[in-house]
């Protein structure tokens, strides 16, 4: 879903003709046609093939002198054509070609089947038999639902079947005959428009959908996001806490380095608001350059921010908080509300088993050893005593 946009899905709603989407947004389309066909499967299959056997009926009352090849068409080469389908429908369910060619077989194969045997009785009760066919008709389209396309050539075919293998039969006079013609068309031809409509109606369902799931996503992408420097906001922090403690206590550790700009009261008194927003931002994208992948970054309060790493051992975690100390002060940033200094950082480290502390406890270890880098003079790591004892061993 990531590759297509709102832009995207929105363009589509606008045009008129969506019976093919733009290619990404036909992909997800068709995976979802094919796969809630093939969930389906396994009902209509049951019910199609009731019905289907259930014509056995119609077979030995209406033609008895064929019914032999019907109930051996019905039970020995349709019934398990149509069972191999569906298991191979069902062991990729992704792939809708699979489900088109089992609804031709379904809908082609199950009329072909019985209208040419019935069409050798001698039976006087043929033009009754023959207008059981249009069910067919009526379940493959409403009920077995192919792409429009597959409808389509399904429906020319089994009204092809139909109008040959009665004209073959010799059974009717023309008056007969062009009634059946003007029936069997006629039921295609409305078939094939409640194909076309239902397809649309599918499509345009779809893109709504698509929609609603993309402005779903933007909408929590925001609501975690902090405005200004595009990091995690803390409104997000509960969520990860979730991930981490209660998904995630097979972790050894968690680490936790919180970091405070020195002096940026007086940067934001010397430079103005707008510059200290530009450092922050700048600040922001050398932690993240700094830690990548390995772990969230929070924009934590105003000028505070922390890291919360996974599985990362003690002189690991220390050595990932001096990259980052070392990444600002390359910065080179001036703060001219300090003679000649730049802007710098203090950081503090404190890991803790998610088994063992929760997130809040961490935290105010951190805390404490931001407190610490401070009274040491700022620019400056350290780790809380507590995770040192514990972690560096
Ligand atoms: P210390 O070295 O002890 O941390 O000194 P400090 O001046 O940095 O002190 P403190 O951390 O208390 O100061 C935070 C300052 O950060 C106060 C406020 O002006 C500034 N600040 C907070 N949020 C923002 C923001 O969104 N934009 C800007 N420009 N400044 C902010
Ligand atoms: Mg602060
Ligand atoms: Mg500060």
């Amino acid at each position: 879903m990531s590759a297509v946009t709102l832009d995207d899905v929105d363009r589509q709603l606008h045009r008129r003709a969506i019976f093919r989407f733009q290619a990404g947004i036909e992909t997800l389309f068709v995976d979802e046609y094919a796969r809630s066909r093939a969930r389906m499967a396994p009902v209509w299959a049951l019910l199609g093939l009731a019905m289907y056997l259930f014509q056995l009926n119609d077979d030995y009352n209406l033609t008895p002198d064929v019914f032999e090849p019907l109930l051996y068409a019905r039970v020995a080469i349709f019934a398990p054509g149509c069972l191999i389908g569906l298991w191979l429908v069902m062991r990729r369910p992704d792939a809708a070609i699979r489900y088109d060619l089992l609804t031709l077989w379904v809908g082609v194969v199950g009329s072909l089947l019985p209208m040419a045997i019935a069409s050798q009785t001698t039976s006087q009760h043929l033009f009754a038999y023959q207008n059981g066919n249009v069910g067919a008709l009526m379940f493959f389209v409403i009920v077995l639902r192919p792409r429009f396309p597959v409808a389509l050539i399904g429906l020319v075919l089994m009204a092809a079947i139909h109008l040959v293998t009665m004209a073959l039969s010799g059974a009717f006079d023309e008056m007969a005959y062009t009634s059946i013609v003007t029936f069997v068309v006629t039921s295609a031809v409305f078939m094939a428009a409640g194909a076309f409509f239902l397809e649309l109606t599918d499509r345009k369902n779809f893109l709504l959908r698509l929609r609603a799931g993309l402005l779903h996503e933007q909408l929590l992408e925001k609501s975690e996001r902090d405005q200004l420097t595009g990091l995690l906001n803390r409104h997000s922090l509960a969520r990860i806490r979730d991930t981490i403690w209660n998904g995630g206590r097979r972790m050894r550790s968690v680490t936790a380095i919180l970091l405070d700009l020195d002096h940026f009261k007086l940067f934001n008194d010397m430079h103005g608001h707008l510059d200290g927003d530009e450092c922050l931002r700048a600040t922001a994208q050398c932690i993240s350059r700094q830690v990548g992948q390995t772990a969230d970054v929070f924009r934590f309060g105003g000028e505070e921010f922390l890291i919360l790493a996974t599985d990362t051992e003690a002189l690991g975690a220390l050595a990932m908080a001096e990259r980052i100390r070392v990444s600002i002060e390359a910065l080179a940033i001036r703060n001219r509300g300090l003679s000649e200094a730049i802007v710098t950082a203090s950081l503090g480290v404190a890991i803790a088993r998610p088994a063992e502390q929760t997130l809040e406890e961490l935290l105010s270890q951190a805390d404490a050893a931001l407190y610490e880098a401070k009274r040491m003079g700022r620019n400056t790591v350290a780790m809380s005593p507590s995770s040192a004892e514990a972690h560096v061993a």
